[in-house]
């Protein structure tokens, strides 16, 4: 794996004077990025501001050889955002990755805080990363591969005393998912870091944890852990958007919202709630709540736009609209050759699957595709088969991540119809029809597949191909 290396980049970090952010940004410019240190350097309930701590940054940075710059803005005011932009501009001239990681912190009980309390710390936490990002976004765009890194906390899950916190924490949860969403169509990636380290923040909590945590804190979680966290999500090569990662101590894990298979009940009543309440809960087979659903509102989404070709939309994608096999509506489209490679290949591989075995492995996908249930899709795949599809920019791997795709898309009443079928040894070609019936329109979608199949007939890698403008929606009690 090559360094992940930041030269010719520039990075704001947030709250960047002291604990985690310092770290943060001693670790950018270690790897040869431009940062903004910016810090407002108050308490922590963000009283008595002071340039010390981000030019103290500043002079450790230059002093390591690196570049920055300081800013004592605060984040949690419109002109304070768009002054930290400012200051990137006027030392650097572009941005691309913004760290907000800044934060106010107290504890205190839910019920005798003032209610001043709790805008101060949505205008830090919520605000100010949403004012930041909003200051920045089009320096982001024009990046080509702009990032934001979020910081959230596990207290958004909920701790005592802390609804103030957690409470802003849970809504830099939901601005990261939806930037994510925004951000997709320019490849400006949007995720969040759930940090543990030992900081002055921590050490306010000091009387709230078991015996001996703060000594193992400072012992085994310096802020130094959490920042190759930030500098992966804030780097280029970063795969992921809406995620949010867990990093203390060298701990890195994954934090999702899932969704339980839950009951279906057409007839539904507080009694079958009630009654049921065990299922509904039960978490066996539960998964990742999707981002989005792909729908007519949304098709810019639906472009696959990879690699380079996710940082300037009117660059061909290697497998967007304009390579992607020629379509109108109603007819035929020229589906690929896949004819003498596949042969070939099969001449040395008797365990390739037969034409047969292929015809039937498409039409049990197709019926899948028009059952709608996510966990049949999935069963047609090889446990550790690859699935690329126009939704979404990252290739899925593995039957269950598969499973979980098919779910974010799933939706009843569904249709689909073979236009044309290419099939060679070991691999198809297909174009088809997916009509979608809701309540209130119908969704047509023609896309092209690329399979390859195993010996069993099962589906061990996929590429999917459709252009946004061949997609229909017709509302229902409207014309076209
Ligand atoms: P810290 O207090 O050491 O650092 C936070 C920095 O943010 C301070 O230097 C402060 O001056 C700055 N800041 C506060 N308000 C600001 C504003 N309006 N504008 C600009 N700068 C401002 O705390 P830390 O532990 O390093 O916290 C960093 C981030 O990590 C925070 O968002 C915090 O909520 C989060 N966090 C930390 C932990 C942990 O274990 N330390 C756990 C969960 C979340």
């Amino acid at each position: 794996m090559s360094t992940l290396d930041f030269t010719g980049r520039v990075v704001i970090v947030t709250g960047a004077g002291r604990g985690i952010g310092r770290a943060y940004a001693r670790l950018f410019a270690e790897r040869g990025a431009s940062v903004v240190v910016n810090d407002l350097g108050g308490d922590t309930d963000g009283a008595a501001p002071s340039a010390g701590p981000a030019e103290e940054t500043v002079t450790a940075i230059e002093k390591a050889g690196g570049t920055a710059v300081a800013s004592t803005a605060s984040v949690a005011t419109e002109e304070g955002a768009a002054s930290v932009v400012a200051t990137a501009l006027d030392a650097f001239g572009r941005i691309d990755a913004v760290v907000n990681n800044a934060g106010n912190f107290r504890i205190g009980p839910f019920d005798e805080l003032p209610l001043t309390t709790y805008q101060a710390f949505l205008d830090v936490h919520y605000l100010g990363s949403l004012m930041l990002a909003r200051a920045a976004w089009p320096h982001l765009v024009a990046s080509g591969q702009g990032r934001i890194v979020n910081t959230v906390s596990a207290a958004l899950l909920g701790v005592p005393d802390m609804v103030h916190y957690g409470s802003a924490k849970g809504a830099v949860y939901g601005l990261t998912r939806n930037l994510a969403v925004a951000g997709a169509p320019h490849g400006v990636k949007v995720n969040a870091v759930a940090p543990g380290a030992a900081t002055r923040m921590v050490e306010l909590t000091g009387d709230t944890l078991p015996p001996g945590t703060i000594e193992y804190m400072r012992e085994h979680m310096p802020p130094e852990l959490v920042a190759p966290v930030a500098a992966y999500l804030a780097h280029e090569s970063c795969r992921v958007t809406g995620e949010v990662l867990n990093a203390a101590g060298g701990l890195v894990t994954r934090m999702v919202m899932l969704n339980s298979r839950g009951i279906h009940d057409p007839a539904l009543t507080p009694e079958t709630v009630a009654g049921r309440l065990d299922e509904i809960l039960d978490m066996t087979d539960a998964q990742v709540a999707p981002a989005h659903r792909p729908g007519p509102r949304d098709r810019d989404h639906l472009t696959p736009l990879r690699g380079p070709a996710a940082a300037d939309a009117s660059h061909p994608a290697p497998f967007g609209p304009s390579r992607s096999p020629g379509h109108r509506r109603g007819r035929p489209a020229r589906i690929p050759s896949i004819g003498p490679t596949a042969a070939r290949t099969r001449r040395g591989r008797p365990d390739m699957p037969s034409a047969d075995v292929i015809r039937e492995a498409v039409a049990r996908y197709l019926k899948a595709v028009a059952d709608g249930t996510a966990g049949d899709i999935a069963a047609c795949y090889a446990e550790d088969a690859t699935l690329e599809d126009p939704v979404g920019s990252e290739p899925r791997r593995g039957r269950a991540a598969i499973r979980e795709f098919y779910a974010a898309i799933e939706t009843s009443r569904r249709h689909t119809e073979l236009i044309a079928l290419r099939v060679a040894a070991g691999s198809a070609a297909f174009h088809f029809l997916v009509r979608t019936e809701l309540p209130d329109q119908t969704i047509d979608v023609a896309p092209i597949d690329v399979m390859t199949f195993d010996e069993d007939g099962r589906i061990t890698s996929m590429r999917a191909f459709w252009n946004p403008d061949d997609m229909a929606v017709r509302r229902h009690g409207q014309d076209g």
